[in-house]
């Protein structure tokens, strides 16, 4: 039997190049060797504040976002995590198996309940559990995602293995599939590019000139500073993104003019913008097709998830006759 493979991306936005670098390439990769399900999470996605009236548009795009970037519906199977109800019904009965304790310990939630200190609900401090049950119901065994996600691979592990320990062998060990933008510096020069902070990302739709303005914006320094290149800062993400989008040959001709203190930032900006827009120039042409083929997405939509409940549907048979109910 192949290897089974899960991921998923909320639906808060539009896909940007972190989302792109971290998750979707490792998605792309792996749909042509495994059993892939990629969801778009938006069970997650209602843990933050949302807009009720939009989040239909929003699942819709990264539905468009995922196809238009690559996943190819022959290959894998494409899901909308709340059509698929043995979610939350897994994840109720895994979080009776794990501490509290552990989870509000970890960083994404401290993170999370600072950024939105109104709005610290069950569902956040659930979050890693209702992950754990989003991977485990497919017995996914690679997890394709980005480096801020570890935390939450951790808790998936510990609960596939306390689960298997009190009832018997069920699930596998899920392990991240690593790519190598694994982390994407955000734009504004702290943290993580990401589609809730404005000012931090590229859309993968966006044009030229767009890009250009994003990255006009993005913080520098005077250009006189020279020596080795900072470890964090606005100069650091530029030089991350140059590396990842531009290559090994354009990187080391900016760090030595960095280095000699000779460094444009306006000339580093143009060519980091010129490489980033090459590598998304086909995705905006795809997804005007998707876009105009409302039938052929909503058909993928409806067989994709049709199949999702089947396969969680037995393992929820395994997990309720282990448990004992
Ligand atoms: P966001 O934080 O932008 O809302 P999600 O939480 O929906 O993104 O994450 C979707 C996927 O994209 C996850 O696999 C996550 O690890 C990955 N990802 C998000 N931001 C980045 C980034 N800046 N660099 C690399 N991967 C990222």
């Amino acid at each position: 039997m192949k290897k089974r493979v899960y991921s998923g991306i909320r639906a808060t936005g539009r896909l940007h190049l972190g989302n792109y670098m971290g998750a979707v390439k490792g998605m792309l990769e792996l749909q042509d060797k495994y059993d892939c399900v990629f969801s778009v999470v938006d069970l997650h996605t209602i843990t933050v504040p949302y807009e009720p009236d939009t989040l239909g548009v929003s699942i819709r795009n990264i539905v468009l976002d995922y196809l238009a970037a690559g996943l190819d519906p022959k290959k894998c199977l494409l899901e909308i995590q709340s059509r698929v109800p043995q979610h939350t019904e897994l994840a109720y009965l895994l979080s009776t198996i794990y501490p509290v304790s552990r989870l509000e310990d970890l960083p994404t939630y401290k993170d999370k309940k600072a950024q939105y200190p109104k709005y610290v609900n069950m569902g956040l401090l659930y979050y890693p559990v209702l992950m754990a049950a989003d991977v485990l119901l497919y017995k996914g065994e690679l997890v394709p995602v980005g480096i801020d996600q570890k935390p939450h691979l951790e808790v998936m592990r510990e609960i596939a293995r306390k689960f298997n320990s009190m009832f018997g062998d069920t699930f596998p060990e899920p392990v991240r599939f690593k790519t190598p933008g694994e982390y994407v510096p955000s734009l504004s020069g702290t943290g993580k590019m990401s589609k809730s902070i404005e000012g931090s990302f590229i859309n993968l739709t966006d044009d030229l000139a767009t890009i250009q303005k994003r990255l006009a914006s993005a913080p520098t320094d005077s250009g006189e500073v020279g020596g080795d290149i900072p470890e964090s800062g606005g100069v650091a993400n530029l030089f991350s993104l140059l590396r990842l989008f531009a290559g090994k040959e354009v990187y080391s001709k900016f760090m030595q003019d960095y280095k000699d203190k000779k460094i444009r930032y306006s000339e580093l900006k143009e060519v980091l913008a010129n490489a980033i827009f090459k590598e998304l120039k086909p995705f905006a042409e795809k997804r005007k097709e998707f876009e105009a083929n409302t039938k052929l997405v909503d058909e993928v939509i409806e067989s994709s998830n049709n199949a999702c409940r089947q396969l969680a549907e037995e393992t929820m048979r395994e997990v309720r006759e282990k448990m004992g109910l």
